[in-house]
């Protein structure tokens, strides 16, 4: 008989308990029981929410404490050397330090888990690495669910996605090397969970959706071979995207089940069915989007399951999300801020178990026994498409209308630059800041209690205005060539923008983990995108004049405000970018308009954007450039577009970034030692460039002469008139003695170059 399965389940809690509870733990104010008490406290609600839920197979260790690669490195031992000292205490407080750090050892790195906005913290290797089963928490819980009468399939992240997703420390070694060290201790855990009682193991593998190296492959054989003999049944679970090349070799994998993702590739079905077809493998049909909050359209779905149905037969099926629920918020019920209409349009991960489960039923006992949800479904599928909400036609016009010469400005940089020169009239090696400066404490009380209604409008005005003004002397005293009006009035680079645009929500208690005890809360993207008005005009003005030096106005791009959104899932993701790119455009021209005569437009979201596989970089880099330049292109010569990215890797999407044309990129580079540059040089960038001279990520104030040797640097792949001066990224989280040692270091810094070079 087909049957429903998850294949994890948000851990955070459906009021943050856990983020709480570890909150209070690292502050000292609790101890190790009541953290493990509401660890175990969440766990079993969950099991028995997804229990009650009607769901066949439900995951145990899909639960963590902080992240579960973190849980497969400590799992395997494999722990970096610096924190050895702390191997023979207290197991949590050696795993904090592992994702925390601590005086003696840094952190260790965090990267985002595939193209979603989870962080998963970067396991390390060396090439004399030792794995060894060093805990027992997959079959502790386990044993805990059947100790409430549940039967659970436990969740281990594969070896192979595990070594790849890892970090060499040693020169020339590639940690898929270590495989054959570590399939013993895999092969220990999965031969306990079976001698514990577990009849079926998910095993996550979502590197099969990427582009694989033979090394990978081979690696897959080899795991799964020594795996089929040990190990319960398993599922192998892959998702983010179609297998594509990869198909063959994971219908040739001995493993019982396979697990795919139909939300995001519903059109590798076919091709699915048609080899594992003559095979026994149970097929997972990962049909409910776990990525997304929008309530399924059942009927849609039923279509791929019944197709599946018809081919392979009713017991070799599972139905299931498309991955882990772990990238949704919990339960919509709770959600108050939105209306009925409005609410008819989504699914948390607890409603969309009962989508899962629907389909189930009705696959089992024929669709009336699902009639309800089918036609509840139906109503806001047509709801949603029918609403004047969601639908703005002058929006939709005037994206028809976009022209070639909209994504153009009027002439090159060559003579963008003479007439910005002219205007300007900026020295060599200009210096500036990305925009932030420091949130302290009482920015963000003052913002709170406006909030809360306890500040009336007119007092936080008054504050903000404060604080700006603050921020300008401060900057004019350091004697900064171009200054920022500090971000005071904003909370978050894309909150502040989509509650000001039209076709954007904001939920009330839509958490989703983003790393560790933080969570985020998404706006949601539903509906055409317009401005009603301007939005940052106000405070760049009055930035601007507060002084004579050139205020940059300071606005968050269109694709990354696409990227950190939940995004409308009924038209391309390309069309949405580019309404939000005219949305920007109106802004900058109205910047412009207002007098603001240099324009940032902060993209640090454009690289995360790439598609998993390669073939389709090129067609997103495309229209993600296009809505940048639909953006920028329409101010005249003279205004100055600058925009900033903070990440380490350039060289491949290098054209892309010179495709956008800005006058100014500032970039992170410090913690490169200026590598980074080499990318920028070999590329020959045509424009201006500020690489960051200040890694702003850690509380350590820069020598002026750390940063005249990082320039010097720069200097071997910049020309020195295309040379700018700056820190890595926003200030935001530095306190301002920091940020005022470390700037007057950096404007000393390019005085220095600027004296010996003239
Ligand atoms: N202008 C933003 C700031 O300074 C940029 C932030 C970012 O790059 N993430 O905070
Ligand atoms: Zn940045």
């Amino acid at each position: 008989m087909t049957v429903s399965a998850n294949l994890g389940f948000p851990r955070i809690g459906a009021h943050r308990e856990l983020k709480k509870a570890l909150e209070t733990y690292w502050k000292g104010e609790t101890g190790i029981s009541d953290l493990s008490a509401t660890a175990a406290q969440l766990r079993a609600r969950h099991w028995h929410l997804q229990k009650e839920a009607g769901i066949d197979v439900i995951p145990s260790n899909d639960f963590s404490l902080y992240d579960h690669v973190l849980d497969t490195s400590v799992l395997f031992g494999a722990i970096p050397r610096r924190f050895e000292p702390l191997r023979d205490g207290d197991p949590l407080t050696l795993y904090f330090a592992c994702a925390r750090g601590t005086a003696d050892a840094p952190a260790m790195e965090m990267t985002k888990w595939f193209d979603t906005n989870y962080h998963y913290i970067v396991p390390e290797f060396t090439r004399d690495q030792d794995f060894a089963l060093a805990s027992r928490k997959p079959i502790d819980e386990y044993l805990e669910a059947r100790a409430q009468g549940i039967e659970t399939r436990p969740v281990v992240l594969g070896p192979v996605t595990w070594l790849s997703l890892g970090k060499s420390r040693d020169d020339g070694l590639d940690p898929i090397d270590l495989l054959d060290k570590a399939l013993p201790a895999y092969a220990e855990l999965l031969a306990a969970l079976k001698a514990t009682g577990a009849q079926s193991v998910q095993i996550d593998e979502p590197v099969l959706s990427l582009d694989l190296t033979d090394k990978q492959r081979a690696a897959f054989v080899k795991a799964y071979e020594v795996f089929a003999a040990v190990a319960p049944d398993i599922m192998l679970a892959t998702y983010f995207g179609p297998l594509g090349d990869n198909l063959p070799l994971a219908v040739n994998l001995p493993v019982a089940g396979l697990h795919i993702d139909l939300a995001r590739a519903p059109e590798q079905l076919e091709d699915v069915l048609a080899a594992t077809r003559t095979r026994n493998t149970v097929l997972s049909l990962g049909l409910i989007d776990g990525r997304n909050i929008w309530r399924a359209d059942l009927a849609e779905k039923f279509r791929l399951v019944r197709r599946a149905w018809d081919l392979v037969g009713p017991d070799r099926l599972q139905i299931a999300p498309s991955c882990s629920l772990l990238h949704s918020p919990v339960d919509l019920e709770l959600e108050t801020a939105l209306d009925d209409e409005f609410r008819s349009w989504l699914a948390f991960a607890k409603q969309k178990l009962g989508e899962v489960q629907a389909l189930t039923l009705a696959i089992q006992r024929g669709e009336s026994a699902a009639r309800e949800a089918f036609s509840a479904s139906k109503s806001a599928i047509a709801s949603r498409t029918a609403s004047p909400r969601t639908t703005n036609q002058s929006v939709r016009r005037r994206v028809a209308a976009i022209r070639p010469d909209d994504l153009r400005r009027d002439n090159p940089y060559a003579i963008r630059q003479q007439k910005q020169a002219d205007r300007f009239g900026l020295p060599l090696f200009p210096t500036t800041t990305i925009g932030s400066f420091p949130q302290t404490q009482e920015v963000r009380k003052a913002r709170a209690a406006h909030k809360r209604g306890e500040l009336d409008t007119a007092g936080y005005d008054a504050f903000l205005k404060q604080e700006t003004e603050r921020s300008v002397r401060i900057q004019e005293e350091l004697g900064l060539d171009v200054l920022v009006h500090g971000e005071f009035e904003r909370n978050d680079m894309v909150e502040y923008f989509g509650e000001q645009l039209d076709g954007f929500a904001f939920t009330k208690n839509g958490w989703v983990q983003s790393y560790g005890s933080r969570c985020v809360k998404p706006p949601v993207i539903y509906g055409d995108v317009s401005r009603p008005g301007p939005m940052t005009v106000t405070w760049s003005a009055y930035a601007q004049s507060l002084t004579k030096k050139p205020m940059k106005g300071m606005l968050t791009g269109p694709v990354t405000i696409l990227q950190w959104s939940f995004v409308r899932d009924d038209q391309p993701r390309s069309e949405t970018c580019r309404q939000i790119g005219l949305a920007i455009r109106d802004e900058v021209l109205d910047l412009e308009e207002a007098g603001i005569g240099m324009i940032q437009i902060d993209e640090p979201a454009l690289r995360e954007g790439l598609p998993l596989r390669r073939k389709d970089w090129q067609a997103y880099l495309d229209w993600a450039v296009d809505c940048f330049r639909l953006a920028a292109s329409g101010v005249a010569d003279r205004t100055q577009i600058h925009t900033h990215m903070c990440y380490a890797e350039f060289n491949d999407i290098m054209e892309a970034i010179a495709a956008l044309d800005a006058d100014v990129i500032s970039i992170e580079t410090s913690r490169s030692d200026m590598e980074l540059l080499d990318a920028f040089r070999v590329f020959a960038y045509p424009n201006e460039i500020g690489p960051g001279v200040w890694d702003i990520h850690s509380p350590r104030v820069p020598g002026q002469t750390d940063m005249e040797a990082l320039l010097k640097k720069a200097l071997a792949a910049i020309p020195a008139r295309r040379l700018w001066v700056n820190p890595d990224c926003g200030l935001k989280t530095r306190d301002w003695p920091e940020v005022k040692a470390s700037l007057e270091h950096l404007v000393a810094a390019a005085a220095t170059l600027r004296a010996s070079a003239a």
